[in-house]
């Protein structure tokens, strides 16, 4: 598997490299059997109305436990399954456990996927969506799709046909890491995103930054104007999230509200069904 392996990546070599190589072959050996063996799930991090501090959804976050290595990042590995095609049957595994576990959470509260620019390469992307909520019965409404501006920037007439056939079905697309990548302002237009993640990066240093300030001020009032709901990710410091509040940013995430948690430690919600349950037990 010389592709898979390498794809010409290194020119030359230097001292550690086949170790190296040797690394990331062993891991590629390991994701594909993370998901037979159950070593692949998902946390979830809030998505909280900054106004009035309650949850209206969850980030779906994946995680790796390595047997041998213990907690994988997701920047370890999702590179890595995206270009050994893995992300594929990781994808979908996302989908379905993150709509599974949302049909069960109350009817307001929604959940976030990421989907990677690989999923829409190889298409059946739309499929994988249809029938994740199909098969959990999750309303349309109550999933949004996390996609970054590197799908924009391959300029693909079939990303965004796929994008907008998403849409039309009712699900939520959000453009994520917003402000990182290089795109033009003018894809907001053609694209049909309903959010805009303001990257954490600006949020970090909100209350030392000027620059900073101006950024996040300019976004929200773009995501006004543009009818589009607008999140801060990555909210550590109460500072910041005065700052937010002041510029009307609707919706943040971050350590300071919670860690992304496994699902059986999310705060239980009111009226519940898993809290119906132990009440009829
Ligand atoms: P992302 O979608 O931008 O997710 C937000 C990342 O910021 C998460 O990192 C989250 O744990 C982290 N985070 C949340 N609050 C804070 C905070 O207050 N401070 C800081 N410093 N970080 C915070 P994580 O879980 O390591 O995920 C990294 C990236 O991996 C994600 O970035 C996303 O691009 C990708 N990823 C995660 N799960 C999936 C998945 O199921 N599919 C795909 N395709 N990508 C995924
Ligand atoms: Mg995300
Ligand atoms: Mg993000
Ligand atoms: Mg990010």
């Amino acid at each position: 598997r010389a592709k898979a392996a390498g794809r010409g990546t290194f020119r030359h070599f230097e001292p550690g490299m086949d170790e190296q190589l040797q690394r990331r072959r062993h891991l590629e050996m390991d994701l594909r059997q993370a998901l037979v063996r159950g070593e692949l799930s998902l946390h979830y991090q809030p998505l909280v109305n900054l106004q009035s501090g309650r949850t209206s959804g969850y980030e779906a976050l994946l995680r790796w436990t390595h047997p041998e290595r213990g907690s994988v990042p997701p920047a370890d590995f999702i590179a890595l399954a995206e270009e050994t095609g893995l992300i594929g049957d990781i994808g979908r595994f996302v989908l379905e456990r993150a709509c599974a576990d949302a049909a069960a959470w109350p009817e307001d509260t929604k959940v976030a996927v990421n989907l990677s620019p690989a999923q829409f390469r190889n298409g059946g992307i739309l499929a994988t969506v249809m029938r994740a909520l199909e098969r959990t019965g999750l309303q349309p409404s109550r999933l949004e799709l996390e996609i970054t501006e590197s799908l924009l920037m391959e300029k693909s007439e079939s990303a965004l046909a796929t994008l907008r056939a998403l849409r039309a079905l009712g699900v939520g697309i959000s453009m994520d890491d917003f402000g990182t990548g290089y795109s033009s302002l003018s894809y907001l237009r053609s694209f049909p995103f309903t959010k805009i993640k303001i990257d954490k990066s600006f949020i970090r240093d909100l209350h030392t930054s000027p620059d900073s300030q101006a950024i996040v001020s300019a976004i929200v009032s773009l995501g006004r104007s543009l009818k589009m709901t607008v999140i801060a990710e990555g909210i550590e410091d109460p500072a910041d999230l005065a700052l937010l509040l002041a510029e009307g940013c609707v919706e943040g995430q971050g350590y300071l509200f919670s860690v992304p948690l496994p699902l059986d430690q999310l705060a239980p919600h009111e009226g519940d069904a898993a809290d119906a349950e132990d009440a009829a037990a």
